[in-house]
C-alpha cells in the first residue's frame, strides 16, 4: 500500500476513533513500533494504525472499513509468532484481539467453554482447574499465546502428543470473514452433519477470517501425574524408552502413558544421531496405579534396557506436579 497522505491518515484514525473509541488507536510511531514484529524479531514492518477492538460488532466494521478504503488488515494475538503471521507487512491495520480476554460460558456438563479470542491459553486452565478441568492444547508459549493464536497455527505442546492439537479441541468458532460479515462455523455439539469448515479454519493462519468467539473442549484432569527423569547416555536410547512408556500405556487401556518431552524436550541432541546425552522427562498422566507402574518401568527401561549395562544416574521423580 503506497503511503497514506497525512490528510487521509486523518480521516481514517476519525473514523477507526469512531469505532473503537480514541484509547483505542495508536498512530504514534513509536507505540507503533511495539507492534512491528512477532517472536521472530528478525523480520519487521510497521502498521499506520494498531486498533483495539473489544466485540464481534467492532472487529466487523474495521474490517468492513478496511474494505471500503482498500487498507490491507492483519490480526494479532500475543504476537509470540515465529512466522511474522501477524505482520502488517503492507502497511495499513493491525486488529489486536487482546482486548477480548473474556470466558463468556462455561459448561461443565458438556465440557466445554466459549471464550473470546484474545484470552491467554493459560488462564483458561487457570479458570476452571479448581472444579478439576484444564484445557489441553498447551505450546511452551502458553503463558503468553492467545487462543485465537493457537486457532490460527493449529498449536500444539507437550499434551497434544496424547491429546492432539488444536484443532482437536476446538468445536465452534464466531468468525469474521475478510469481508467483515459474521459468521457461525460448527457450534457446540461433538461431531456435527455436514463439511467440518471449523476444522478448514483451524490452521488457516488468519487468512479465511478473524475469530471473534472460540468454543473449546474442557478435559477432566487426570487423577495423578508425575514427573520422571532419566538421563540416557544416547538419544536413541532415550527416545526408545519414551515409544516403549506410550507402547505399554496403550496396552493399559490408557491407565497412564508418557506424554511429551520425551524426544523434543527431552533428548537434547548435539552433534550427529545418536551422539551426545539423552533425557527422557516423562510427565506420566492416569491412575495412581498406573503412573506407579509407569515409572517402575521407566526406571527398568533406563538401568538394564536392551542389553546396555545399568546406568550411574539415578531416575529422579519431582517431588511434587
Ligand atoms: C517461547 C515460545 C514458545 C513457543 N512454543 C510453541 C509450541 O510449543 N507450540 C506451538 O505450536 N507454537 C509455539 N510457539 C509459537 C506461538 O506461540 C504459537 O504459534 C501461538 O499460537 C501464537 O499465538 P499468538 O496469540 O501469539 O498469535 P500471534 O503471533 O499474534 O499471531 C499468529 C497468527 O494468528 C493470527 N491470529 C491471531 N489472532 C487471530 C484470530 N483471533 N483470528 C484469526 N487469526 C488470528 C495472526 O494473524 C497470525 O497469523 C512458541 C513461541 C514462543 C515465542
Amino acid at each position: 500500500m503506497p503511503p497514506l497522505t497525512e490528510s487521509r491518515q486523518q480521516s481514517l484514525r476519525r473514523a477507526l476513533e469512531g469505532i473503537v473509541g480514541k484509547a483505542a488507536v495508536l498512530t504514534d510511531p513509536q507505540e507503533l513500533m511495539v507492534y512491528e514484529s512477532d517472536g521472530l524479531t528478525l523480520f519487521r514492518a510497521l502498521a499506520d494504525f494498531v486498533v483495539f477492538p473489544t466485540s464481534t460488532e467492532q472487529v466487523s466494521a474495521l474490517v468492513r472499513l478496511a474494505n471500503a478504503e482498500g487498507v490491507p488488515f492483519v490480526a494479532r494475538g500475543a504476537g509470540t509468532g515465529l512466522s511474522g503471521g501477524c505482520l502488517p507487512t503492507e502497511g495499513g491495520l493491525v486488529i489486536a484481539l487482546s482486548r477480548m480476554t473474556r470466558i463468556l460460558e462455561v459448561d461443565y456438563d458438556n465440557q466445554l467453554a466459549v471464550v473470546e479470542p484474545g484470552l491467554v491459553n493459560l488462564h483458561l486452565s487457570w479458570a476452571v482447574g479448581p472444579r478439576g478441568y484444564y484445557y489441553a492444547p498447551d505450546p511452551s508459549s502458553q503463558q503468553a499465546c492467545t487462543i485465537g493464536g493457537n486457532i490460527a497455527n493449529n498449536s500444539g505442546g507437550p499434551h497434544t502428543l496424547k491429546y492432539g492439537v488444536t484443532t482437536n479441541h476446538v468445536l465452534g468458532l464466531e468468525v469474521v470473514l475478510p469481508d467483515g460479515e459474521v459468521v457461525w462455523l460448527g457450534g457446540k455439539t461433538r461431531d456435527p452433519l455436514g463439511y467440518d469448515l471449523t476444522g478448514v479454519f483451524v490452521g488457516s493462519e488468519g487468512t479465511f477470517g478473524i475469530a471473534t468467539k472460540i468454543v473449546v473442549r474442557l478435559l477432566k484432569k487426570p487423577q495423578a501425574v508425575k514427573t520422571v527423569l532419566a538421563a540416557f547416555d544416547e538419544i536413541d536410547r532415550a527416545s526408545e524408552a519414551v515409544s516403549a512408556i506410550i507402547a505399554r500405556g496403550g496396552r493399559d487401556g490408557g491407565a497412564g502413558r508418557a506424554r511429551g518431552g520425551g524426544v523434543p524436550r527431552g533428548g537434547r541432541a548435539r552433534g550427529a544421531r545418536g551422539e551426545g546425552r539423552g533425557r527422557a522427562a516423562a510427565p506420566l498422566e492416569g491412575a495412581q496405579i498406573g503412573v506407579r507402574g509407569l515409572r517402575a518401568r521407566l526406571a527398568r527401561l533406563h538401568g538394564h534396557g536392551r542389553g546396555h549395562p545399568a546406568h550411574a544416574t539415578p531416575v529422579r521423580t519431582a517431588s511434587r506436579e
